[in-house]
């Protein structure tokens, strides 16, 4: 059943489960601001697109050289991999994302993966650029800072880093129920403000 309404359409599709070719999508516009190799990028996409896709939620990637054109569009997602810490301290975070404004916008310190990646070479397929991805998109698409289990792990452990080699490590059931229903809400506040306020 496919009602005309672009609201109606997209949360159809959200109510879709894994799996689905109707599943809900957002795009991610990816700024490479570290010079990470393209084949270890496509590797991170890879590994942060499976955890989102068991979680129900599909990822569109697009690399950005430059800039992107940034449209109003509540699915829409920005993430950077820097090369340097933000002003603000982060502890020993390896990513931070921010949930004010339009809560879209979140960044990998990838100094901080290499140098954990080099600690131990038992992390080294682990693929943890695509794993801090998806933590990150996650606090974005859950809304809080808050921690868990899985992907959602405050700091991961040696068996963790097992789990990401394995593709093992996913988002709780909770989470990704909790996810969509946040990609729901985002579309609904959207259409609601959007029309009023694109720049918003
Ligand atoms: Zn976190």
């Amino acid at each position: 059943m496919r009602h005309t309404i672009l609201g109606w359409t997209l949360l159809a599709g959200l109510s879709y489960g894994a799996g689905d070719a109707d599943m809900a999508a957002i795009t991610v516009h990816l700024y490479n601001n570290a010079g990470v190799s393209r084949t270890e990028l496509h590797a991170a996409e890879s590994a942060a697109g499976w955890m989102l896709e068991k979680a129900g939620i599909a990822v569109r990637w697009q690399e950005c050289d430059g800039l992107c054109a940034q449209p109003s569009d509540p699915l829409l997602f920005v993430v950077s991999v820097n090369r340097q810490d933000p002003p603000q301290q982060t502890g020993d975070a390896l990513g931070f994302a921010l949930l004010k404004n339009r809560g879209n916008h979140a960044a990998a310190l990838y100094h901080r993966i290499s140098a954990v990646v080099a600690r131990d070479a038992a992390y080294r397929d682990s693929v943890l650029l695509g794993a801090v991805i998806a933590h990150e998109l996650g606090h974005l698409l859950l809304g809080h800072n808050r921690h868990g289990e899985g992907v959602m792990k405050a700091s991961w452990q040696r068996r963790d880093f097992e789990s990401m080699r394995q593709r093992r490590l996913r988002f709780t059931e909770e989470e990704a129920g909790q996810m969509r229903d946040s990609l729901s809400k985002r579309i609904r506040d959207w259409s609601v403000r959007g029309a009023a306020d694109p720049q918003e």
